[in-house]
């Protein structure tokens, strides 16, 4: 449904080779771009690239729209760019111009060339965030789409985080699913990327990408389904080229889901606090704060596992911030129980407004927390990724090496695999999975207090860190106890796995 009365034009004057002062002025070419209505519905597929298309002729000075690869069933997966400072920026003063980098692509790539890494002098100052991972999820559709809406149409209102901070913004990272959502069945999670000789299809995103990937649920017909190997699916290969590219500018990522009604750091995959768990959960409150005083509404803040009551392995939150080291990262779980994954139309508008309330605030205090937090130093993460080597002997070692590129398109970066690689990543495979398999035979009646090491985190050790974090320590956040257990009452609603 598009809203007639904010349907605009876009104008642009075409020019040409021979054109010349004595020439007569070529006519201007009206390209008319319908705006699509993101406030009061929830817009199909077709109307969300529209709206992207839309903002990108509208605002060619500092909005640019990214094709970051297609998924099984064609669809383009997206990114906008929103760069205020830039040096072609006429609305800057030629002060500011000189000082700001370039925009976008070098020359003029078109729309599937990937944003353009900027060099020391203006890095880590990009905030990314995704939504639309879960096909059912739909009001983190609209939510992103309320991001864009309020950094371009309303960029007077937000001109102080656009002075500070580029944002790269997908709105809808699993198209097919979404579609098959609106379409066909509203409970759907998934992609929709058949697998061979099964009736089941699709995989979780969420639980896709190479970072204790092996620990996720492997049968087929689970809602949490991991995938064949880590970065099996075409949109989480997307999402990984353009991540690793831009990780040496990402301040702030920030994993759009619902309906939680909580924003969550590191670590899913464990119960383990990450080292800069202070700053993080400072970050999360303040986006929690700012909720509160806007209209009253109560987020929860603390760690995935925490809040979640349980480990999730393979999630894009712990690959950013544990293998690409982002200094920040963190999942907001939208509102709410009562409302479900798709609130009423009416609501689409007001949740898309104290979520930017609190979002802006985070990525103000993600630029207040960038000299605080060096993680160059941090030892790698153990055993982080999937490969694992098998020798001659029949013994097993884990490596940090990157697995090969899966087969099939889409995947311009990743290196071609040899049959003779193949052979090793299916034998690698199996062997990891009997692995699994014999651990999990092996599990006690009672739950374990700790995984397997080598595979597996470890626990959190009893003396950190602390229950709640003192009243001058960074906030009020509800965080880890020294049980694993969080100091709440009641515990995520049953549906929702982030
Ligand atoms: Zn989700």
């Amino acid at each position: 449904m598009l809203g007639t009365k904010s349907v605009r034009t876009i104008t642009k004057q075409t020019t040409t080779k021979s054109q010349s002062r004595d020439t007569p002025i070529t006519p201007l070419r009206r390209v008319i771009i319908p705006r699509p209505d993101i406030l009061h519905t929830y817009l199909e597929y077709k109307h969300i690239n529209q709206y992207m298309e839309y903002l990108s002729n509208r605002y060619p000075h500092f909005v640019h729209m990214y094709t970051l690869g297609h998924t099984h069933e064609k669809r383009e997966i997206r990114a906008l760019e929103i760069n205020w400072m830039n040096s072609q920026n006429v609305e800057l003063s030629t002060q500011m111009r000189e000082q700001s980098p370039p925009p976008f692509v070098a020359g003029n790539a078109g729309h599937d060339a990937l944003p353009v890494v900027h060099n020391a002098s203006h890095s880590r100052n990009t905030v990314f965030i995704e939504a639309g991972t879960h096909a059912r999820e739909w009001i983190s559709i609209s939510t992103a789409l309320n991001c864009i809406y309020q950094l371009t149409e309303r960029y007077t209102r937000n001109i102080d985080v656009l002075r500070k901070l580029r944002f790269i913004i997908v709105p809808l990272v699993n198209p097919d699913g979404y579609e098959y959502s609106r379409t066909k069945n509203p409970n759907w999670r998934k992609n929709r990327r058949t697998h061979k000789s099964t009736k089941f299809v699709g995989t979780d995103c969420n639980r896709n990408y190479d970072i204790f990937w092996a620990s996720g649920a492997g049968k087929i017909n689970r809602n949490t389904y991991k995938g064949d190997r880590p970065f099996s699916e075409l949109e989480t290969r997307a999402m990984r080229n353009i991540l690793d590219r831009l990780s040496p500018n990402l301040l702030f990522f920030l994993s759009l889901h619902s309906y939680g009604q909580s924003i969550m750091y590191p670590w899913g995959y464990c119960r383990d606090a990450p080292q800069y768990w202070r700053e993080l959960s400072s970050l999360a409150n303040s986006g929690r704060s700012a909720i509160k005083s806007y209209n009253g509404r109560e987020y929860r803040t603390g760690s995935i596992s925490c809040l979640t009551k349980r480990t999730i392995a393979g999630s894009v939150v712990d690959y950013v911030y544990g293998v690409l080291r982002v200094p920040m990262a963190l999942v907001m779980e939208l509102p709410s129980r009562e409302l479900g994954f798709q609130p009423p139309v009416e609501m689409i508008s007001q949740i898309g407004h104290e979520s930017w309330y609190g979002i802006r605030e985070m990525c103000k205090r993600s630029y207040d927390l960038r000299t605080q937090i060096n993680r160059d130093n941090e030892p790698p993460l153990q055993g982080a990724h999937y490969v694992l080597e098998v020798s001659n002997e029949g013994s097993m070692t884990t490596t940090n090496e990157k697995p090969p590129a899966p087969d099939g398109g889409g995947d311009a970066t990743g290196a071609k695999s040899t049959p003779k690689k193949k052979k090793r990543v299916k034998r690698t495979m199996r062997a990891q999975h009997e692995t699994i398999l014999r651990l999990q035979s092996s599990k006690p009646a009672t739950k374990p207090k700790s995984l397997p090491a080598g595979l597996f985190p470890r626990q959190i050790p009893n003396s950190a860190p602390p229950s709640r974090l003192g009243r001058g320590g960074g906030g009020d956040g509800l965080l880890l106890t020294t049980n694993g257990k969080p100091p709440i009452s009641s515990t995520m609603p049953l549906g929702v796995f982030l």
